[in-house]
């Protein structure tokens, strides 16, 4: 599987995967709400149920409409190689937990990064375990300490880069080469990065997991996640996480996501010029204590995000002084909307130590860094000024200290 690092194209996105549907020449893809498919006789239900024939049997085992977006996805993540599959699931968690089921049994272990999405870092600190699954928290802005973690029955080098929500970097470069020394599986979320910023197989990583939910679907209306990698493992998470644990994305998400796909690199590109935008002018503002963002040269990342990143992405985190100051920024936005969830057409904000991080005991949360002022914006495809606009007038009426007019 040799996955060239480019990003997906708008022509891409538009075209990639569809055909005319052959019984009647729509030239949107169909959704087909069956759960059940008829066969013509004995002979060929015979023949499906042996895997001889591409006849479809039932939803949970596989859909056109679902089947359609699975071809899309694979065709962003892999840059159009063959041998790159997708398998399309209910949400982004359902995908992160088929994976690790399908990788791990009872005795194997993980290593995973010290900050990253809270019901992520939940599946892996408290409902594996119960499994007999253990996970080993690192930092993961330093590749050496996932070596360090690494024990015998070590499986999976889990990435997620940014990773949530201080947009921390790892090199997946690194990471790759150290998991070849010891046959290792690598998975990255790469729902922050999104293809158009970030090919992780690209880079040698082994299967790519996603939140569709977030920018892939981006309008906000229908949760769906994905596996992407080669065809022989995306065969074995279909065939023991989801024909048996039953995670299948619904043909309705599938419709509505394979619709938001269409525009993902025109949305891509509008979120991404504007989180620059917004970083740059939080980076100026007096009463912003730090700004997190990996296309800036004083992100700590930045070296290595150039490096394996085409864009920086569409969030941008920063700290002011106290929960308080936060809360009233959050408050005081117009435009961007104070919600959960991220790579929405809409611009958001959130405070994650009170809502996605909430869930993290407290030193965990206070070890990866997550200050209680600490405020996440992911931005939409709003003008770029409205947007800037509307997060620095609330900043300034919160903190009542008017930025420099440069700063806007
Ligand atoms: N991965 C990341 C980085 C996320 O931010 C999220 C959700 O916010 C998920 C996975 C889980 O996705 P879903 O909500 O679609 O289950």
């Amino acid at each position: 599987m040799k996955v060239e690092d480019r990003p997906p194209t708008s022509t891409l996105c538009v075209h990639g995967g569809d055909r005319p549907d052959p019984a009647t020449g729509a030239v949107e893809p169909p959704l087909h709400l069956a759960s059940a498919f008829a066969f013509d006789d004995a002979e060929q239900a015979a023949g499906a149920f042996r895997g001889e024939n591409e006849h479809f049997i039932y939803g949970r085992w596989g859909n056109p409409t679902v089947d359609a977006l699975e071809e899309k996805l694979a065709m962003l993540e892999g840059s159009g190689a063959p041998g790159v599959a997708a398998c399309a699931t209910a949400s982004g968690m359902a995908a992160i937990a088929a994976t690790l089921l399908t990788l791990c049994e009872t005795g194997d272990a993980v290593v995973a990064p010290r900050s990253m999405y809270g019901e992520s870092a939940r599946l892996l600190r408290e409902r594996l375990p119960r499994l007999g699954i253990e996970t080993t928290f690192v930092d993961q802005s330093d590749p050496s300490s996932y070596e360090r973690a690494i024990g015998p029955r070590t499986k999976v080098l889990y990435v997620e880069t940014p990773a949530n929500p201080m947009l921390t970097i790892t090199d997946l470069a690194a990471v790759v080469a150290i998991a070849r020394k010891r046959g290792l599986t690598v998975v990255a979320d790469n729902t922050f990065a999104t293809p158009y910023c970030q090919r992780p197989l690209s880079h040698g990583v082994d299967l790519v997991v996603h939140s569709m939910t977030k920018a892939i679907g981006g309008h906000g209306d229908a949760i769906g996640g994905a596996v992407i990698g080669d065809s022989a493992r995306i065969r074995a998470i279909k065939e023991t996480a989801i024909k048996t644990f039953g995670g299948v994305l619904a043909p309705f998400n599938a419709l509505l996501i394979s619709r938001g796909v269409r525009t993902f690199a025109l949305r891509a590109r509008q979120s991404c010029a504007t989180a620059l935008a917004l970083a740059q002018a939080l980076e100026r503002h007096p009463r912003v204590r730090r700004v997190f963002y990996p296309g800036l040269p004083s992100h700590p990342g930045h070296a290595v995000a150039a490096r394996q990143m085409s864009s920086f992405g569409a969030l941008v985190a920063f700290e002011v002084e106290s929960l308080a100051v936060g809360r009233a920024v959050l408050e005081g936005c117009r435009v961007v909307t104070h919600a959960v969830s991220l790579g929405d057409v809409r611009s958001l904000v959130t405070h994650p130590a009170s809502t996605t991080h909430a869930s993290m005991p407290a030193e965990a949360r206070v070890a990866a860094g997550i200050a209680d002022g600490l405020l996440r914006v992911s931005c939409g495809i709003e003008e770029t000024e409205d947007v800037v606009a509307d997060v620095v007038g609330a900043l300034d009426q919160a903190t009542s200290a008017p930025s420099p007019r440069e700063a806007r």
